[in-house]
């Protein structure tokens, strides 16, 4: 069990290497395919004993061999927190909380939201190259993982599993569509894509709850760096102001998400106990 999810890890590390060259290489229009990795500073391509998860940026110093100049400690952070991810991921299928199916689009779906993750904090965009294929894997995924929502169609599993994945499309998009249009640009369009892409996967009741998670600590998050803010600002008004540059929705999302696929059900029981 101990081996096997130390395997996983090392996996992880690996995908997690993939998405260091997505999250480098889409934001900026080019191909993830080709050419292979290379040194951003001095285009020296990568050698293969120098592209080994973790460790190369251990053995380099966070250095390029080439031309020794500066390398993100990003790469190392995104191989670290995809492996932790998917061996959290298998222990807890190993555990029996998912089903093989249910475990392989969770890993998928958590690559795609690291990738999100980290372009978003740097770039303050969310690549439609992600969220429009994504949301067509979710969809598609619901006919083979069903998902398990009570519908009036609960005698064709596979109808009312796309059923519940396209009513979260229209939940997780059109939610935040509806936000954009009342807050007058304080979501973006690429927030609605990731929150239908949420939706796609998880289905209309997981997503809501997302939603009001990823609202929920951003608001508290928010607060928190606006009052910060606050002691070099020159006034509350210039705090308030400036308080859409503090920290862009998508990570929020992507985190709030994860935390629904773990706790969601933990979450709905207790909210229901007490209310
Ligand atoms: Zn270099």
């Amino acid at each position: 069990m101990i081996f096997r999810t130390i395997v996983t890890f090392i996996l992880g590390t690996c995908v997690g290497s993939f998405l260091n060259v997505c999250i480098w290489r889409l934001p900026r229009n080019k191909s993830i395919i080709t050419p292979r990795s290379y040194c951003p500073s001095c285009r020296a391509p990568v050698r293969g004993c120098d592209n080994i998860p973790l460790i190369s940026y251990f053995v380099l110093k966070g250095r390029c061999r080439n031309c020794r100049g500066k390398i993100s400690p990003r790469y190392f952070i995104v191989e670290l927190l995809t492996g932790m991810i998917f061996a959290l991921f298998y222990f807890n299928y190993l555990l029996g909380n998912f089903p093989p199916g249910e475990l392989f689009l969770y890993l998928l779906l958590t690559s795609a939201l690291i990738a999100i993750t980290f372009i978003d904090f740097e770039h303050k965009i969310i690549p439609d190259k992600i969220t429009y294929p994504g949301i067509v894997v979710g969809l598609l995924a619901s006919l083979i993982v069903k998902h398990q929502a009570p519908f009036i169609f609960s005698h064709i599993p596979e109808l009312n599993s796309l059923i519940d994945s396209s009513l979260g499309v229209l939940a997780g998009g059109g939610l935040l569509w509806a936000i954009a249009i009342l807050s007058k640009g304080g979501m973006g369009g690429g927030d609605i894509k990731l929150g239908a892409m949420i939706g796609a996967f998880l289905g209309w009741q997981p997503t809501l709850l997302t939603l009001l998670l990823a609202f929920f600590v951003g608001a508290v998050v928010g607060v928190i760096l606006m009052l910060l803010k606050l002691f070099t600002s020159k006034s509350l008004k210039a705090a308030w102001k400036k308080r859409k540059s503090f920290i862009p929705f998508g990570p929020y999302l992507a985190l709030a998400a994860l935390v629904v696929i773990f706790k969601g059900q933990a979450i709905m029981d207790w909210y229901f106990r007490i209310f």
